[in-house]
């Protein structure tokens, strides 16, 4: 049962007071990934008093809600040749054979039967004529079997998980911010959040807890994620919890963010879908040159994410860009009906913002889309503390050096249902209550470190130490990187991790007091993303070194970034398995990757 009770402090000694909250299994996250999870563990039986999920910000409120363009899953449903094999099989090719392919395997097999089962369950799918779930293009993809909803793909799938969970009384606590996950060095116990809409102090105390608080890219200056969400909490959450990062250099850079120069702050990084280009939209430099000629005279603008986003970069970096930093992306070739009838979102988009699509270009440049790397987890998706699961954008091993379009949200609810089925099976088998006395003691300790957080009077604006190392990732380990910028981001990042010692913070309640936290997060993570971009001295996927400009066999590892003994961080490397008989067979037979069909 959910237990609560009121611990009072006593005096200035004493640590704050605090609610403390049991469950046996505390799901940090309320996004695709943690509600399938929290569904999963009651189909298997578990009671849902049992269970508790929380998110930082209210009930389907998630990042997920974002997700527009779509969910793979091998349906077949146009292309019957199709199958959950060849699915993996350009998976693995677009990761360029580092991601784990058990994971890529625990995925592309579920998902056919997971989008059966979202629809059974009133997701609204749009549907072939004669009625079936529809199935289009991503990009790098063999055959049609990305599903959706309209454009509003994300937010279709989340609605119809959190009514899910709702059907099944799973208790969810909204506006909880967890700032640090308990253990006793080898198991989770529990973890600490703060109520934000009332500013008191939380304890949960779990058997497990299973992290699907999201993924990093919000903490790059030009991203296309909502601005207080993927601020890297998960990972980090994880990483100070004992487990290992793993690929956090591999960052996506969708090619076309809006240009916040040009649109308004508010605006910058926010994506102009691929459809525009899909559609027939050119590129252009200032100096009006069709620019991607030079870059990839076959595809053109619709060359794989990595290959245009990096020509829109260069022809930034090399002066060519518009006096607001940015590429013109022109469809006004078009006829205005078709472009009405065919990009409704964006045509309204901007003309709200007193742009006519239909008349002249609009301004992008890329922006930081996902990052594939996370959390290094064993195929049921526990990470190296026992009893602490990742899950969704905030595990590592799905997309290698690169994800496809579509296999993010696949990835939530297949991970969710794996991660599920693994945590109810243990809590069926092992009756396994952490002590709750060394909980106290260690959540008491940070509790103090909090309580003295809020309110501190110190020198710098933690808001603005966190736009400092947005700007770093950006500049440093951006879509063009070299040994010495590499070697700069590191030391611009000591020296904010020097003046982040010296907050001024406000109460619990604050905006401040959130920022604060999540400087913690940003410098681990920053740090993480600099590191493993230092060591791989090659160019694979997402990450290109203008120093190692080709891609070297012998790098086909994956870079993990843990502790030694006494805490300080170690990198190491390890090889990914070879697939399965079956999936192997499926990457012999050499589909050809689509680059033409682009969401
Ligand atoms: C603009 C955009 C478009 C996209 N389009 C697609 C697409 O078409 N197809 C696709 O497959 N993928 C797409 N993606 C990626 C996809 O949306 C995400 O990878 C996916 O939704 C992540 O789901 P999640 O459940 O792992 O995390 P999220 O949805 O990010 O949920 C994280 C949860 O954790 C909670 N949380 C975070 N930190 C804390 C904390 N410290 N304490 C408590 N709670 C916390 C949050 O409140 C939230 O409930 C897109 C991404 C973006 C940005």
């Amino acid at each position: 049962m959910n237990e609560t009770d009121r611990i009072d402090g006593g005096n200035a000694a004493e640590p704050p007071e605090y609610e403390r909250v049991e469950s046996r299994a505390l799901v940090v996250g309320a996004g695709a990934a943690g509600a399938r999870a929290a569904i999963e563990l009651v189909d298997q039986g578990i009671d849902p008093a049992d269970l508790l999920v929380i998110g930082k910000r209210g009930h389907g409120d998630a990042h997920t809600t974002w997700a527009r363009g779509g969910i793979n899953g091998a349906l077949g449903t146009l292309d019957p040749e199709d199958d959950w094999t060849i699915h993996a099989a350009d998976t693995l090719n677009e990761g360029h054979h580092i991601n784990d392919p058990r994971k890529v395997e625990t995925v592309t097999a579920r998902m056919p039967g997971l989008l059966r089962q979202l629809d059974d369950w009133g997701m609204p799918f749009s549907r072939t004529e004669n009625g079936r779930i529809d199935q289009r293009y991503f990009g790098a993809q063999s055959f049609r079997r990305t599903a959706f909803a309209g454009d509003f793909t994300g937010e279709a799938m989340l609605e119809t998980l959190v009514s899910q969970a709702q059907n099944r009384s799973i208790p969810y606590r909204e506006n909880v911010f967890v700032s640090r996950l308990i253990t006793d060095g080898d198991r989770v116990l529990g973890a600490v959040g703060t109520d934000l809409d009332t500013g008191e102090f939380v304890v949960f105390d779990a058997e497990i807890v299973i992290l699907a608080a999201g993924g990093y890219t919000g903490l790059y200056r030009r991203h296309s994620s909502r601005d207080d969400e993927n601020t890297g909490d998960g990972p980090a959450l994880a990483y100070e919890a004992g487990a290992t990062l793993m690929d956090m250099e591999f960052v996506q850079f969708h090619p076309t963010g809006m240009v916040g120069d040009r649109y308004g702050a508010s605006w910058d990084g926010r994506l102009v879908t691929e459809a525009v280009r899909g559609e027939g939209g050119r590129l252009f430099n200032a100096a009006g040159e069709r620019f991607m000629e030079r870059y990839s005279p076959d595809q053109m603008e619709l060359d794989a994410r990595d290959v245009v986003a990096r020509a829109i970069a260069r022809e930034i970096a090399e002066g060519r860009g518009t006096e607001h930093g940015g590429v013109s992306l022109d469809i006004s070739h078009r006829e205005r009906s078709f472009i009405e009838t065919r990009l409704p979102r964006m045509y309204e988009r901007f003309a709200d913002l007193g742009v006519d699509m239909a008349a002249e270009p609009v301004e992008v440049a890329p922006t930081a889309h996902y990052g594939m790397g996370g959390v290094q987890v064993d195929d049921d998706g526990e990470t190296a503390v026992d009893g602490l699961y990742a899950i969704g954008e905030t595990m590592a091993g799905v997309h290698g050096a690169n994800r496809l379009g579509g296999n993010s949200l696949a990835e939530t609810v297949a991970y969710g249902q794996a991660t599920g089925e693994a945590v109810a099976e243990r809590l069926h088998t092992r009756a396994d209550r952490p002590d709750g006395e060394a909980l106290s003691r260690r959540a008491e300790l940070h509790l103090r470190d909090l309580a003295t957080l809020a309110n501190s009077d110190g020198e710098h604006d933690p808001e603005a130490l966190l736009e400092e190392i947005r700007s770093l990732l950006w500049e440093q380990t951006g879509i063009l990187r070299d040994e010495a910028g590499l070697e700069a981001g590191l030391e611009r990042l000591e020296a904010i991790r020097s003046r982040a010692a010296d907050l001024a913070v406000g109460d619990e309640r604050s905006r401040a007091y959130e920022f604060a936290l999540n400087l913690g997060f940003a410098l681990s993570v920053a740090n993480a993303i600099l590191r493993s971009g230092r060591e791989r001295t090659e160019s694979r996927g997402a990450h290109f070194r203008t120093d190692y400009p080709d891609t070297d066999s012998g790098w086909q590892r994956n870079i993990c970034l843990g502790r030694d003994s006494i805490g300080s961080p170690t990198l190491s490397t390890e090889t990914p398995e070879a697939p399965s008989e079956a999936v192997q067979h499926a990457l012999d037979a050499g589909y050809e990757l689509d680059y033409h069909q682009l969401e």
